[in-house]
């Protein structure tokens, strides 16, 4: 059971998110301000935080900095509406897993939490870094994939949807399957999301690699 602190000040976002969440089988605590956020974390094991930029007592980038500056490896995802290029850069360098800007989908926030934690559970259980599949090499320590020795970036997304299909070879995956473990809710079967995203990663990884099968879904070729 993964537990996750919202910080959050705004109480009915607060409240959208921990209902969601709950629902979902997640433990949650909401942290109302920067300050308490720090003492919360440094007194609980959470297994990621959900964090606000525009706290009071501390704002979010003060908490991410402390929080990293006492070697802190758990999760975060930046919450914020602050859009702006800027923010983005100072939350991710200072060492923010993922961002996510508000208004936002609740599915949209859940999708990327899964991400962060599946991730994590990797690491924990030593999992093997590397997978590979003819000349093509997925990274999940760096989250990069290798194409012929060359390193090739992947959005969060199309890296999980490759990490699905190099870890089930040779094995026909369906839409619903790949739309399950990738966005990890129940998003509108008619949507082609699979089949723009399996275009994305044929163009980036190779035509070649990811085979159709007529009727059936998607297959890494062996
Ligand atoms: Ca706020």
């Amino acid at each position: 059971m993964s537990h996750i602190l919202i910080a959050e000040d705004e109480p009915r976002i607060a409240a959208f998110i921990e209902k969601g969440l709950r629902s979902n089988g997640f433990t949650t605590t909401v942290s109302g301000n920067g300050l308490e956020t720090l003492s919360l974390v440094q007194g609980k094991p959470f297994d990621l935080l959900i964090l606000d930029l525009g706290l009071p007592a501390k704002d979010g980038l003060e908490v991410l900095e402390e929080l990293r500056g006492q070697g802190q490896t758990l999760p975060v995802i930046i919450l914020t509406a602050r859009d702006g290029i800027h923010d983005k850069v100072t939350g991710l360098e200072g060492g923010a897993d993922d961002y996510v800007t508000k208004p936002f989908r609740f599915e949209e926030l859940l999708a990327r939490i899964r991400v962060r934690l599946r991730n994590l559970s990797t690491v924990k259980g030593k999992d093997q870094d590397i997978l590979q599949s003819g000349d093509v090499l997925l990274n999940l320590r760096t989250r990069q994939a290798i194409v012929r020795g060359n390193v090739v970036e992947l959005p969060v997304r199309e890296f999980a949807m490759a990490e699905v299909f190099f870890r089930h070879p040779g094995q026909v995956l369906s839409r619903e399957q790949l739309l399950d473990r990738v966005w990890g809710y129940n998003y509108d079967p008619g949507s082609n999301v699979v089949d723009v995203y399996v275009g994305y990663l044929r163009k980036k990884l190779g035509s070649q690699l990811i085979e159709t099968v007529r009727g059936m879904g998607y297959r890494l070729k062996t």
